[in-house]
């Protein structure tokens, strides 16, 4: 099964799924973050048929909202296909769709439709295409290592093996990361291994990548002989970008890996934990980063080691959906809104 994903082209915010064939309201309001009051809170409804690759588009507003140059009408339903362009109220906020592969690694690969060749051949091109940044370029001092506890009891337990995959077409949102690490300005730490950017919607004060130049599409293609080193020197980057960080004394950091990422090339979050920021904007984000979802580096190292490989659970995807817990006292809240004004009797700065 596909997924479809809705993107805004004026990268106000990270792609939205539009899960199969449910409706999905959108318009004015912190989702979108359109404050434009020309625009209703409702303004249209998105139906996504990841079977038949197109997203039905139904006006809810008073004001238009087309697709392609056409004004879809209040109360008319259009079909919307990739490559078509949806102004979501007076040809303004840009949004397109995207179907791809589903990475929850829920459907046994056996089941999977076929991968187009072409997927296949990028990603050989992609693999083949190994970057190494010209010269060292190390700009932070050294600090204390790593000394966070080593939590495995999640490797004990592993049920069925699944597949991760990232296959992914060329030019699609979800190489996002590859483009990024390669732009100067976005760079903020650099050697001959590894480069680090800021994410580009922090879920918290402090959120950086860490990105090897050797094209990596995910866990699934780590290799013992070949990578371990390399993820111990990704872990130690993260640690010197930690002690760099000026408020580092008053907050608590974590780094580790999604276990289903969304975005191809292999990347370490170095993210603070106070997860005060408005990027944070719903209960995914949340349990991606509180739950077993988000897997230490150490733990990833050490899987590596003893197994040889990296594998995740079965079920892992359904974490994204438990109930919001804060993730320091594990009390529940019903609403992002109270989770975040929860949050904050945790920040002492
Ligand atoms: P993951 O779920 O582990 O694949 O997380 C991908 C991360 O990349 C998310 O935290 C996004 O906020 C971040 N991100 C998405 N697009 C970009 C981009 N173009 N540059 C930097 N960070 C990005
Ligand atoms: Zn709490």
């Amino acid at each position: 099964m596909l997924t479809c994903w809705l993107i805004s082209k004026d990268g106000n915010h990270e792609p939205l799924q539009l899960p199969h064939y449910q409706t999905v309201s959108m318009g004015r309001g912190p989702e979108t973050t359109i404050k434009d009051k020309k625009c209703s809170r409702h303004q249209v409804d998105l139906k996504a048929d990841c079977n038949k690759g197109y997203v039905k588009v139904k006006q809810l507003g008073a004001n238009p909202t087309f697709v392609d140059s056409v004004e879809v009408g209040k109360g008319i339903e259009v079909k919307m296909e990739p490559g078509q362009q949806l102004h979501i109220v007076n040809r303004l906020y840009p949004y397109t769709v995207q179907f791809k592969e589903d990475l929850s690694g829920e459907t046994p690969p056996a089941k999977r439709p076929r991968e187009s060749p072409s997927w296949e051949a990028a990603d050989c091109k992609a693999a083949s295409n190994v970057k190494v940044a010209k010269q060292a370029n190390h700009t932070l001092s050294s600090g204390r290592e790593s000394a966070t506890s080593t939590n495995v009891s999640w490797l004990g337990s592993l049920a069925e093996v699944l597949e991760l995959t990232a296959l992914e077409k060329p030019g699609i949102w979800s190489n996002g990361l590859k483009a990024t690490m390669q732009d100067p300005k976005m760079q903020v730490y650099k050697d001959d291994k590894v480069v680090v950017i800021k994410d580009k919607y922090p879920k918290a004060r402090y959120h950086w990548l860490v990105l090897p130049w050797e094209s990596i599409p995910n866990m699934k293609a780590l290799r013992v002989e070949e990578h371990c080193d390399l993820l111990r020197h990704m872990q130690q980057v993260g640690q010197r970008m930690v002690t760099q960080c000026k408020d580092a004394p008053a907050l608590r950091f974590r780094s580790g890996y999604h276990a289903i990422p969304s975005m191809s090339h292999i990347h370490l979050h170095v993210i603070s934990q106070d997860f005060d920021s408005p990027a944070l904007k719903n209960k995914k984000h949340w349990n991606s980063f509180t739950t077993d979802y988000f897997i230490d580096s150490q733990d990833v190292i050490q899987m590596l080691e003893k197994t040889g490989k990296v594998t995740v659970k079965e079920g892992t995807s359904e974490l994204l959906k438990l109930p919001l817990r804060c993730h320091v006292c594990h009390e529940k809240l019903a609403t992002i809104p109270s989770l975040k004004k929860h949050l904050k009797t945790h920040i002492s700065v």
